[in-house]
């Protein structure tokens, strides 16, 4: 096993990795910013090194400073845990160039995955069924352009190879406004993300948000662990996450699911890995892949047994996979909340000093937060300070056990956005099941 990590990141996901590594006899070192010397896991690390000033361009996203905190510890591994530098091709590299190993992909794959152009052609060619579109970039020909896009049909949406977090992408309703959005989302794509690529997709009107869990190590192993639906998002934001997916059947699963590992083995995929799939109509369409942990990962965990982050390091540490295929098998449901320190209604951000704190528990309650009566939320880092997961035998009873939940929780102090999981985790359609990506922005009339 490694025998000492960076954990290169900060709140609930540091002290995620810190108890999976305590567990498996792995040292750790908290490489925080300024801002972050109270943090829980920085309080439970074998050895801690500050990084540099609360701005995270200074602390987590500070590459020399963090190599050099694996140097002065004698670490053999870096963790950057999501966010941040998790999927920075150049900064893996620079990981790897010197001497410590990268705990995710290697840096060739997440440059091949972090293009969506390439990401796409890799996908199609393993059958990932993915959305109608241009297959490849689009040049400047104005007339191949709007004939591509007739040939879709309208609306069609174009996007930026480099783009991400929600930003490089225009809806266009018809022929008038295409090629004025083709040259809008290059030039901001430009300036953005330094790259001016961009394609054309056949634009979906209701989709839902369907992503699949895969794990691979370095002897050829690849497992799926089965879909999350993590449609209920406010400016594409996920805000509750649950799996499996209401209305996916077994064999539906199964058939993404084979799909997911065989491009894993084409592109040489290593480590925990998410395949995000836009569903509507019954069909499937491939929209991206993140080399990364994610935020909603516990969901899984819940359903299948397997600890995502214990298997990051073994594969890491050039171990197989704890888990075959034929081992993996969902029980139950889990869905999970993200606590967010942010006005109820306004959705501004809500730093500051947490009075008093009480988590739910009970059975099939997990809270995974580094948050306590007395921390001080600060204003520099994204407003999520925890996650509220249930699991229960089936989706019904699941839903009940959040309520529950929810009605436990005590955070003073701060506002949050508690009030909100309570209204979409009581409403209708959610409890029906299988609501689209846009419901939850015209439920609260965004
Ligand atoms: P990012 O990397 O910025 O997150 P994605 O490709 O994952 O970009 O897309 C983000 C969101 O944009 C999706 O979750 C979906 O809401 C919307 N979107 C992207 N492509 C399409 C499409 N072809 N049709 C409809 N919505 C889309």
């Amino acid at each position: 096993m490694l025998d000492k990590i960076v954990i290169a990141n900060r709140g609930e996901i540091a002290l995620r990795i810190l108890r999976a590594c305590r567990e498996m006899g792995v040292k750790t070192v908290a490489a925080y910013s300024m801002a972050d010397r109270e943090l829980m896991h920085v309080r439970l690390a074998d050895e801690s090194v500050c990084i540099g000033p609360a701005a995270s361009a200074d602390s987590y996203l500070n590459i020399p400073a963090i190599i050099s905190a694996a140097e002065v510890t004698d670490a053999v591994a870096i963790h950057p845990g999501y966010g941040f530098l998790a999927e920075n091709a150049d900064f893996a590299e620079r990981v790897e160039s010197s001497g410590f190993k990268f705990i995710g992909p290697s840096a060739e794959v997440i440059r091949l995955m972090g293009d969506k152009v390439s990401a796409i052609r890799q996908m199609r060619a393993a059958e990932v069924p993915c959305v109608p579109g241009s297959d490849g970039p689009l040049t400047d020909d104005a007339e191949t352009n709007l004939k591509l896009a007739a040939d879709l049909g309208y609306p069609v949406i174009v996007k930026a190879a480099g783009g991400g977090g929600g930003r490089g992408m225009r809806v266009a309703h018809g022929e008038g406004t295409l090629l004025n959005a083709v040259s809008l989302t290059r030039a901001e794509a430009k300036s953005a993300f330094g790259n001016d690529t961009v394609y054309l997709e056949k634009f979906l009107e209701r989709p839902r948000h369907i992503e699949f869990q895969i794990l691979a190590d370095q002897h050829g192993n690849v497992v799926h662990l089965g879909e999350r639906d993590c449609s209920m998002q406010r400016r594409h934001q996920k805000v509750v996450e649950e799996a499996p997916a209401p209305q996916i059947t077994e064999k539906l699963r199964r058939r993404i699911g084979e799909r997911c590992v065989e491009a894993c083995k084409r592109i040489g995929y290593r480590g925990a890995g998410t395949f995000e799939f836009l569903y509507q109509d019954a069909e499937f369409y491939f929209i991206e892949m993140n080399t990364r942990i994610q935020v909603e990962h516990p969901i899984t965990e819940l359903i299948t047994g397997v600890d995502i982050v214990k298997e990051q390091l073994r594969v890491a540490a050039g171990e197989p996979l704890s888990v075959r295929q034929k081992d993996i098998h969902i029980s139950g449901h889990a869905i999970e909340c993200r606590i967010n320190a942010e006005h109820p209604t306004s959705f501004a951000p809500s730093p500051g000093r947490i009075s008093q704190y009480h988590a739910p528990s009970g059975p099939g309650v997990r809270v995974d937060s580094h948050v306590y009566s007395g921390y001080t939320v600060p204003p520099h880092y994204d407003s999520m300070i925890g996650k509220l997961i249930v699991h229960a035998g089936d989706r019904r009873t699941a839903i009940r056990r959040m309520q529950g939940a929810l009605s436990e929780i005590v955070i003073n102090g701060i506002h949050t956005n508690v009030a909100l999981h309570n209204r979409i985790i009581g409403d209708a359609a959610f409890q029906a099941g299988a609501t689209d990506i846009h419901y939850l922005e015209k439920k609260l009339g965004d």
